[in-house]
């Protein structure tokens, strides 16, 4: 199966008022596992809502998600929810790291929720944290943190619970080149060796070539290729 099928997503705000818009008009897309999706579009394109509606975090007016095979149209609440704590890994441009704990705590907290001990809660961190070189910023808090620290903290968090979709918006996007290789490289290590599948929206074409493929929207739709 695939990891993610998206079908006829259609989304738009303020129905049948003057400000109406359409954001997206009938996107497919359907990523398999081991698969790295580059997802281009200019700002304001709708990536982000394509991102959330995929993630479980909105839901559209019409179409179809489905996760694994499973569709998420119907589906309860709370099963929504464990579906994108446990399956998805979200990383959003402005991090959303929890201010008042540190690194470290922002990676084992989501793992134990999840009922993962401790000690192999923060094990898995330290070894998370020290692919993407910040092992040695694990105590502090976010606002200690450079804006690509705190960007490879969310990497992490994202991870953490070892997801099946990983979902991110410009995940290296204020890093400078060697450590946005690193990034990449580590993601590009995970996807291979877990079968986890990912869509990164990006703006950065060097970057989207090197994914397995690109998907760009275009007036609410995806077609093929970065440009
Ligand atoms: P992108 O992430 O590509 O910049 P978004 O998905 O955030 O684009 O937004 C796509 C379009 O939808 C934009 O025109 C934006 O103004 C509009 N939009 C997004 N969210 C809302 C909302 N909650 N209400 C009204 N319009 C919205
Ligand atoms: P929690 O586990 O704290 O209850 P959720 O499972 O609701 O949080 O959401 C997980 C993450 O997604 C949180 O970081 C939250 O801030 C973020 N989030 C939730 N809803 C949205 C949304 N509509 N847009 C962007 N981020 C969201």
């Amino acid at each position: 199966d695939p990891i993610l099928t998206l079908r006829d997503l259609r989304k738009g705000y303020n129905h049948g008022k003057p400000n109406e818009v359409r954001v997206l008009n009938g996107v497919d897309l359907t990523v398999q596992p081991g698969e790295v999706v580059a997802l281009v579009a200019p700002s304001g394109a709708g990536k982000s809502t394509l991102l959330h509606i995929a993630g479980l975090l909105d839901t559209p007016d019409t179409g179809t998600v489905a996760i694994r095979g499973e569709d998420m149209t119907d589906l309860g609440d709370r099963r929504r929810t464990a579906i994108r704590r446990n399956d998805v890994g979200f990383i959003y441009q402005f991090h959303h790291l929890l201010p008042e704990f540190s690194a470290l705590e922002n990676i084992t907290l989501p793992q134990m929720a999840n009922g993962v001990a401790d000690a192999d809660a923060k094990a898995r961190a330290m070894q998370l944290l020290d692919t993407v070189g910040v092992a040695h910023r694990a105590s502090h808090r976010p606002a200690e943190l450079s804006g690509g620290e705190q960007q490879r903290v969310a990497f992490c968090r994202a991870l953490a619970n070892d997801p099946v979709l990983l979902l991110a918006d410009e995940p290296t996007g204020n890093l400078d080149p060697a450590t946005s290789d690193r990034v990449f490289d580590a993601l590009m290590g995970l996807v291979r060796s877990t079968g986890l599948a990912a869509v990164i929206a990006t703006h950065n074409l060097d970057l989207a070539a090197r994914m397995d493929r690109a998907v760009r929207l275009v007036d609410g739709r995806l077609v093929a290729g970065a440009a």
